[in-house]
Parts: C-alpha cells; structure tokens; sequence
C-alpha cells in the first residue's frame, strides 16, 4: 500500500502526525512518503500543487491530506492560492464520488442543536456526485439579452448528467450501502426537473443489480427536512453535486462538531483522498490544541474504501469509540466533567485503544 501524506497548512502538520502513528501501529505493508500541498508548497516552491507532489499523488494508492489554507495566502494571485492545490490534485487525480459519513456518537449526543433523542447514535452516509451537473455544465454565464421587451442582464447555467455518470456514482453508493445497513435513498428532484427524472430512473434501474440492498427515492426539499426532524431513518443518501453540497454540510452540522467528521473522495478505481472534512483552523494551529479524529477516522475511512481492509478500519473507529467512552476530549467537544487533552494526548489515547 502505498500513500502519499500530505500534511498541509495550519493544524494539518499537527493532527496528520497523530494520524500516521495511528496508521503504523496497525502493523500493515504500508509506504508512506510526505509531501507540500496548499501554502506550505506555494511557500516553498511558488506553486500550490507543485509537480513533486502531483508525482507522488499519481503514483499512489491513497493520498491522505490534513487541511490547507490561511490568511496569509488569502491576498495572493489566484494560481498561488492554496484552495488552487486542492482543485487541482481533486481534478486530476478523477475524484467523482464524495463520502462524506455524518456520526455522532451517543457520548457526543450533547455537541447537536437538535434534541439528543433525534440525534443520538446518527451514523449516515452522503455520498455525492462531484464532477458533474449544474457546477460544470455548459452553457453558462450572465449575458445581457432582450427578455420581456428590455434589454437586461440575464444569467443562466446548465444542469446536465450522462446516465453514466449517474449509474457510477449510483454503484458507490449500493457498494458502500453493502458495508453498512444496505439502504440507498437517492434524492432528485423530478418533479420539476428532466435531469433528474433521469437520475431517478437510473437509479431505479442500477438498483435492480443490487437485490439485497433497500433502495428508496426522496425529493430534495423533503429530504432536507427529513435530516433535521428524523435523520436516523437514513443510512446511504446519494444525490447530484448541488444538493450534496448543500446536504452534505446540512448533515455535518447535524453532529456538531466538526472535528470528528471524515471524507473520502473516490475515482472509478477506488483511488482516494482522505481529509477531515474542516480546515486548517489557522486560530488554534500550532497550539498543540486541535481535534486529530477526523484525521484518524479519514484513516479507517482509507482502509476501508481503497484497501478493503474492514478489520483495520474497524479497529481504528473501535478505537475512537473506545476513547470517546473514557472521557478524553479535545477542547472542541470539551464538555464539563470530561479529560481535556491536547491533540497528542488525544493520539496516545487511540494508540492505546488500539
Ligand atoms: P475551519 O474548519 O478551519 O475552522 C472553523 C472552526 O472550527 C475554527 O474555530 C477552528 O478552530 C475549528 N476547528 C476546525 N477543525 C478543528 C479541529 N480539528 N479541532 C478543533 N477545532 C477545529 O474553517 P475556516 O476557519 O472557515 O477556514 C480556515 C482555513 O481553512 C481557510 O484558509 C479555508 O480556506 C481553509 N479550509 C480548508 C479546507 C480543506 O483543506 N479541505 C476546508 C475548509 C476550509
């Protein structure tokens, strides 16, 4: 197994170290080689995404990426952006499918806005389109135009899928489900627009090559209110780039926090990048301070999708469960009563779970 580490900007250094302890206490042939992706790369090299690390990346089976970004880039020209890194490694490396499991644990019920009995236990998947409809379609633009007998401003974009694209992006969603409680539930909106009516009837055709796995189909605006008032009925959601993007982050925040969340980004191949779904968090970088879960869990994440190794990631995730139940908290789901520890304290504790 061979993966590229990509530590980053910010905290990222800090909760990627606890990571790769974690990774090589598992005791796997694994090869892991470091390198700049973000600020720390347009620092050293002036490119955000220089050729050394998209080398690496491509040579790959997995890449594991901390976070990138911080203010002190914020002014630079746009190619020397670190964000520019992050689209550009997700481009060329094919990333379409998005996994992005939404998990509180019941020790944790407290860190929700909603009710604990609503949220309590919550362990659901997104899985979302990434390369396709309404954010890369053509046409697109802002044109001025004679509409209604004036000449003014008109904007327009394209939605538009392939049923290819929809039938892969269906797959990782049944194949995950197959890891999980067999349940699909695609959201579309058909009732107002073509292209998701087809969405809807691929769906229901790739369904039938999965037998044993549930497959139900939810409008997107009954789907967003279904998160908020019941989200334990769901286990797989799978949608469009647009309303995974909005329903990703609307599940995420369901938990409440957002350094216990992993991600994974998939090509047809099962090639990944793993990430913690937050930033860099430039206010707490380098005090030692920061949440290195998500990290950890995008490692079990890592060997479940690309390695299909099921019983290192579930000791990984057993682990966290583990330490969760004991108390230690970071300060970012510190609740009174509980250990407050520091990301390597928090990295010894999973070690020692593990
Ligand atoms: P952020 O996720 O970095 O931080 C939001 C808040 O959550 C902050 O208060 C931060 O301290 C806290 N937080 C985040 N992760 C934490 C952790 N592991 N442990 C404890 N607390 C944590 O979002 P932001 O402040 O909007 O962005 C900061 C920088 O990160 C920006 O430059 C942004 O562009 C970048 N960013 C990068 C990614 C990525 O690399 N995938 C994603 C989002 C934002």
């Amino acid at each position: 197994m061979k993966i590229c580490v990509l530590p980053g900007d910010g905290i990222g250094p800090e909760i990627m170290a606890e990571a790769v302890r974690v990774l090589k206490a598992l005791d796997l042939k694994i090869e892991m080689e470091e390198a700049l992706l973000g600020g720390c790369a347009v620092d050293a090299t002036g490119s955000p995404y220089p050729d050394a690390t998209q080398k690496l990346a491509l040579a790959a089976d997995a890449v594991l990426l901390g976070a990138v970004g911080g203010p002190q880039w914020d002014n630079n020209p746009r190619e020397q952006r670190p964000e520019r890194g992050l689209l550009g490694i997700r481009k060329q490396l094919g990333l379409f499918a998005n996994l992005r499991p939404a998990i509180l644990y019941p020790e944790l019920a407290n860190a929700s806005t909603l009710k604990p009995e609503v949220v309590a236990g919550l362990d659901i998947l997104i899985v979302r389109e990434l390369t396709g409809d309404i954010y890369f379609g053509q046409p697109r633009g802002i044109e001025v135009r004679e509409v209604d007998g004036q000449k003014q401003r008109f904007g327009f974009n394209t939605m538009h899928y392939t049923e290819s694209e929809i039938r892969r992006i269906l797959r990782v969603a049944f194949e995950a489900a197959r890891k999980r409680s067999r349940k699909v539930c695609s959201v579309d909106k058909m009732n107002v627009l073509e292209c998701t009516q087809l969405w809807r009837d691929v769906a229901t055709e790739t369904g039938k090559e999965y037998p044993d796995v549930e497959l139900s189909h939810m409008l997107v605006d009954n789907a967003a209110m279904q998160l908020v008032k019941n989200p334990k009925q769901f286990d797989v959601m799978v949608t469009g780039n647009m309303f995974g993007d909005i329903l990703s982050d609307e599940a995420s925040m369901l938990t409440g926090s957002i350094g216990m969340l992993p991600s994974a980004s998939l090509d047809a191949d099962n090639k990944g990048l793993y990430e913690p779904s937050h930033g860099s968090a430039p206010d707490i970088a380098g005090k030692g301070v920061a949440n290195p879960l998500a990290t950890i869990l995008s490692v079990a994440m890592m060997l479940r999708y690309t390695f299909a190794n099921e019983a290192a990631a579930g000791r990984v995730e057993g682990a966290v469960k583990k330490v969760l139940g004991q108390g230690f908290r970071t300060g970012d789901i510190f609740e009174p009563g509980m250990k407050k520890v520091g990301t390597r304290e928090m990295g010894d504790a999973v070690l020692a779970a593990l």
